[in-house]
């Protein structure tokens, strides 16, 4: 499915960072979960704070927090006001951004729901979320101050939780990467069903290096919450149901696109649960999916290519890696003078590689095409689960690509 992604980067910051800080100096063992709304059309877009939300709890990690690994469509830099230091920043791309790449922006001004979840810190600090375009560009920025102790900070997940089940234990959860499934389109009776699709994903994950042999580092659960009806909406055939996530075919008028763009709900659903990374299954037999980094990976499970699919998807959301497939050539992300963020794609083939160690060791080389494009995007290998649903291994530009960022998260 094609992936209206959005390939931006940032200059490297030079602002003064709280090196090797210790997460207790500055955070409490809590989420505060930060909703913005982002809108506006192609030329102009706006930020605004929707809400703040607390959360009991703090799944992520904990170390190099003023670090990221990727450097995403967006950032949110975390500063303390006490100090002005850097004390988090966290990155993510957005459907909003992909949105902003279709006809309708041209012409339509909407709005997103955006929910970021970081650690609750102890002291006011500033927040600054900022949006990146195709060529690196800031193309809009928000600050604002939060004080932890503000009354109107809506505590959550303390009480009428989603019921969970732990499907997969890491070693040490206490430094792992957390990981929920959510049901969409499931009613009561079938949770079962989705069990049985969770474990299908998970053995169809861990049958894929390196989260094969990392598999301790992953913590694993499956939320459910049940719909009132089974199945998705299909706007193109006029089917609205009434579901848990309200998602639906269609988005942005492309029909394989599958995506909820209620992020609050489905935030909402996963108050109260060890939740960082999130794979949405959608209970339906047509072909789709989608997936946003640091947003949730969502898959169709009722076909024969769910299984791929969800571990494609999840390379997106998790492991922000590109498509190394080609798609049209129409409205290119990728430009000559901006190098891609994700780790697979480079556009740069005469200078620096970012799989260099890999060519030389003859594990790697240079393919043209990726990125949607035939020309001007270069992928390390012929094949990938990357680029088609048939093969049956992530690259070795994508499997090292994923060890550095699981290494990131725990150790
Ligand atoms: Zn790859």
């Amino acid at each position: 499915m094609k992936k209206y992604l959005i390939i931006i980067g940032l200059t490297l910051s030079t602002t003064l960072s709280a090196n090797a800080q210790k997460f207790e100096d500055y955070f409490e063992d809590r989420t505060l979960r930060l909703d913005y709304t982002f809108a506006g059309d192609d030329i102009l877009q706006q930020i605004y704070v929707d809400e703040l939300v607390s959360l009991p709890h703090w799944y992520g990690r904990r170390e190099r927090l003023e670090e990221l690994p990727l450097r995403g469509n967006g950032q949110i830099t975390m500063r303390s006001k006490a100090d002005d230091v850097v004390i988090y920043r966290h990155s993510f791309s957005t459907l909003f951004q992909e949105w902003l790449a279709t006809d309708e922006a041209k012409h339509t001004q909407k709005s997103f729901e955006n929910v970021f979840l970081v650690p609750y810190p102890k002291a006011p600090v500033e927040i600054k979320v900022e949006l990146f375009d195709y060529h690196n560009e800031v193309t809009n920025s928000l600050t604002h101050t939060v004080d932890p102790k503000d009354i109107l900070i809506r505590k959550a997940g303390e009480r009428n939780i989603t019921p969970f089940e732990v499907l997969h234990q890491a070693r040490d959860t206490s430094r792992c990467i957390h990981i929920a499934f959510v049901a969409e389109g499931y009613t009561n009776d079938e949770m079962d069903h989705y069990l049985a699709d969770c474990k299908a994903a998970i053995g169809s994950l861990f049958r894929h290096e390196p989260f094969k042999s990392m598999q301790d580092r992953f913590n694993i659960i499956a939320v459910k919450p049940t719909s009132e009806e089974s199945g998705t909406s299909e706007p193109s055939k006029g089917i609205w149901k009434h579901t848990a996530l309200g998602s639906h075919f269609d988005t942005f008028y492309s029909d394989r696109y599958l995506t909820t763009l209620h992020l609050k709900r489905l935030h909402d659903v996963l108050a109260g649960t060890p939740y960082e990374h999130i794979i949405i299954l959608v209970n339906t037999e047509h072909y789709g999916g989608g997936g946003i980094y640091n947003s949730y990976n969502l898959s169709y499970t009722g076909g024969k290519y769910f299984l791929p699919v969800v571990v494609h998807e999840f390379g997106h959301s998790f492991g922000g890696l590109g498509d190394e497939y080609t798609y049209g050539n129409d409205d290119p992300m990728y430009f000559p003078d901006t190098e891609p963020w994700e780790p697979n794609l480079t556009t740069q083939a005469t200078a620096f590689i970012k799989w260099d160690n890999l060519i030389k060791e003859g594990k790697a080389g240079l393919y043209e095409g990726g990125g949607y494009l035939e020309k001007g995007v270069w992928r390390g290998c012929e094949n990938c689960r990357m680029r088609t649903n048939e093969e049956p291994e992530f690259c070795p530009v994508c499997q090292q690509a994923l060890v550095q960022l699981i290494k990131f998260y725990t150790e």
